[in-house]
C-alpha cells in the first residue's frame, strides 16, 4: 500500500529528512487513519523499533505539523490526536466510545462573516456527540 520509497519521496518533498522513525510514524498515520495520540503511536511502534523513545515520537509529530505532513486534532481539550489527512475536514468525537470520525465539509463555501481583512492560517471544525454505534 505505502512503499517506503513513496513515503521517503513524500517527506523529502515536504523538506523533512526521511529518517527511519519518521517513516514509520508516517506509515502508521496513513495506514490506520484513526487519529492516534503520540502515546498510541509510541506503543504501537516500540516493539518494531526497540530504540524508539517517546521524545522521538513527539519531535517527529512536531516536525510533521510544522511541515504540514500531519495536522493536530484537539476536539475537547483532551490529548492531541494526529491526522495525516491534511486536506481540511471536520472531526466528530463520540462522547461514549471516544472515537474521532472524519467528515467532509466544504470550507471554501463556509461563510466567515466578520473576518474581512483577517488572514486565516488554520480552521478546525469539531463536533461532539454520539456516534450511531453508541446511540443504539
Ligand atoms: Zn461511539
Ligand atoms: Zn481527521
Amino acid at each position: 500500500m505505502y512503499s517506503i520509497d513513496k513515503l521517503k519521496e513524500y517527506l523529502e518533498n515536504k523538506d523533512v529528512k526521511p529518517s527511519y522513525p519518521r517513516l514509520k510514524v508516517l506509515e502508521y498515520l496513513l495506514r490506520y487513519q484513526n487519529h492516534p495520540t503520540a502515546d498510541q503511536i509510541y506503543n504501537a511502534l516500540v516493539n518494531e523499533i526497540p530504540t524508539l523513545s517517546k521524545t522521538t515520537v513527539y519531535n517527529t509529530l512536531h516536525r510533521f505539523v510544522e511541515s504540514k505532513v500531519a495536522t493536530p486534532v484537539c476536539v475537547d481539550g483532551g490529548e492531541t490526536h494526529y491526522d495525516a489527512t491534511v486536506n481540511e475536514h471536520g472531526h466528530f468525537k463520540c462522547q461514549i466510545c471516544k472515537k474521532i470520525f472524519d467528515f467532509d465539509i466544504d470550507l471554501e463555501k463556509a461563510c466567515e462573516k466578520g473576518l474581512t481583512g483577517f488572514e486565516i492560517l488554520n480552521r478546525s471544525i469539531n463536533y461532539k456527540g454520539f456516534c450511531p454505534n453508541c446511540v443504539e
